[in-house]
């Protein structure tokens, strides 16, 4: 299996453990596999019978074939072991006619977790496999779950180094005290007085900065992200899907070649375009369906065949949704309309802020797409409806999800596999203010109260999040971030 760029027209090819360990093409495209493996209708209902780290590692073993099985099935083990997902990895919640991949089981209780465990494990392997002196120095900008997803899966592991930046008065204080309490001998963590923008910035700087990496270079490391761009980051999310269809084949809930709807929240297009791989694999999906806040570029290209940035930025309560630049999309982009097109888009995007697709384009994008958006009110909405009819307490990014889901219902008969990204204790100010409770001041407070509440069990590690001792206090400004080094 070969990857290519999706800006150039027969890239150079190269395979997975290098892509992994470079993220980014040279010519500023995304790796994308040259083709796409096939699952037949033996496979997955042999892959029914299967374990989640089973799945996983047959899974990733098509995409990442210069991997052997062993390595894949130790890291699929020690991502996936019930240690971390406290029993399943992605179970399903059946409420009324609909079924929630719950997603946020995991160690930071948000679905970055199903990637950012196992693909730290994929990158220090690849380091062996490129033949590579140099151990992989971490850089992330966060504005909230990537930074604390990224920490807990780096952490200790061989031949990486992490340092994790965000802006002291943009997250969350559970936010904050996830990322300040982190463990590991390779993490660092700093605040900068600034906002994301500042923080990202910053650390595209740093990665454009010669003396910089020269610098590290002198120390034996080298530059690296943990960006969702990164192939290996996609093809795990890959999995759940392929694992969510045979969860239903095993409990008798679908037949073999039933088509299962999926809904997504979507931010950085990166969940959704891993559902699409799936179809395109063979899993037998209809339609996509594409869910965003009131941040609604992407279900307006999904509708209009424009994608348009010049437009107003709405802060929301679905705060991992706030996106304007979706990168993820650039690979569909290529799948559907070629890397010459996708380039074009590309430039366009960046220099005007807009490019179109043709409408014959468009057709095909839309034969697995449907695109749906949802105002602040109507996520509070489905929040407070979920709970009070089915006792089903969703999330803010999930709840988007489940309101795009019922808006679309209408137009297919299938049933309907909506994605649950986070625990709805990560963002429980606005879950419980949804729910029509006074909301406390103190974050921790507010915690406990939603649990009062509503009786749903909190994670172990946000319940344990109060009591835990902070490691990493560091405030700098934006201008003293490539000091920290
Ligand atoms: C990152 C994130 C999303 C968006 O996922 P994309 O892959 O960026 O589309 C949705 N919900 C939550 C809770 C997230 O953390």
């Amino acid at each position: 299996m070969k990857y290519i760029s999706t800006r150039t027209k027969n890239s150079e090819k190269q395979n997975s453990a290098y892509v992994i360990k470079r993220g980014l093409a040279p010519d500023g495209g995304l790796y994308v596999p040259e083709e796409i493996p096939a699952l037949t209708q033996g496979d997955i209902e042999s892959l029914a019978k299967m374990t989640y780290p089973e799945r996983a590692e047959y899974i990733l073993s098509l995409f990442l074939d210069d991997y052997t099985r062993e390595e894949l099935k130790n890291a699929a083990e020690g991502a996936y072991s019930t240690e971390k997902f406290g029993g399943v990895a992605a179970p399903i919640s059946k409420v009324a006619d609909k079924y929630f991949l719950e997603l946020w089981h995991g160690p930071t209780s948000a679905f970055k977790d199903m990637a950012l465990q196992i693909m730290p494990r994929l990158l220090s392997l690849s380091l062996g496999k490129t033949g590579e002196e140099k151990d992989a120095y971490i850089l992330v900008a966060t504005s909230g779950d990537t930074g604390k997803a990224a920490l807990e899966g780096y952490c200790d592991i061989d031949r990486v180094k992490i340092k994790v930046f965000y802006p002291v008065d943009g997250v969350s204080n559970i936010q904050k005290k996830q990322m300040a309490s982190q463990k590991g001998s390779n993490v660092d963590v700093v605040s900068i007085k600034g906002n994301f923008d500042d923080a990202q910035s910053g650390v595209k700087k740093i990665f454009a900065d010669e003396s910089a990496k020269e610098m590290l270079a002198e120390n034996g490391y080298f530059f690296s992200s943990a960006n969702s761009i990164n192939w290996g980051r996609l093809a795990p999310q890959i999995v759940y899907y392929v694992s969510a269809y045979c969860d239903l084949l095993a409990e008798g809930e679908l037949n073999y070649g039933d088509l299962l709807d999926i809904t997504v929240p979507t931010g950085n297009f990166g969940n959704i375009l891993a559902a699409y791989i799936a179809k395109k694999m063979g899993l037998p999906l209809g339609k996509l369906v594409c869910a965003s806040n009131c941040n609604d570029i992407l279900t307006d290209f999904i509708n209009t065949g424009v994608y348009d940035k010049r437009r107003e930025f709405f802060t929301t309560v679905s705060p991992s949704m706030d996106i304007l630049i979706s990168s993820n999309l650039e690979r569909l982009l290529y799948f559907t309309a070629g890397a010459e097109k996708t380039k074009e888009c590309m430039d366009k995007l960046a220099s005007e802020g807009i490019y179109n697709l043709d409408s014959h384009v468009m057709d095909e994008i839309r034969k697995d797409f449907a695109g749906y958006a949802c105002s602040e009110e109507e996520t509070k909405a489905t929040i407070y409806e979920f709970f009070k009819k089915y006792g089903y307490l969703c999330d803010t990014h999930t709840a988007v999800a489940a309101n795009a889901a019922l808006k679309f219902e209408k137009e297919s008969q299938n049933k309907m596999l909506v994605v649950s990204t986070a625990s709805p204790y990560k963002f429980a100010p606005a879950v419980l203010s949804a729910l029509g409770e006074e909301v406390p001041s103190d974050d921790f407070d507010a915690l406990e109260k939603l649990n009062a509440v509503t009786k749903v069990a909190i994670p172990e590690n946000l319940a344990n999040l109060r009591s835990a001792e902070v490691r990493f206090t560091k405030v700098i400004n934006p201008d003293e971030m490539i000091n920290t080094l």
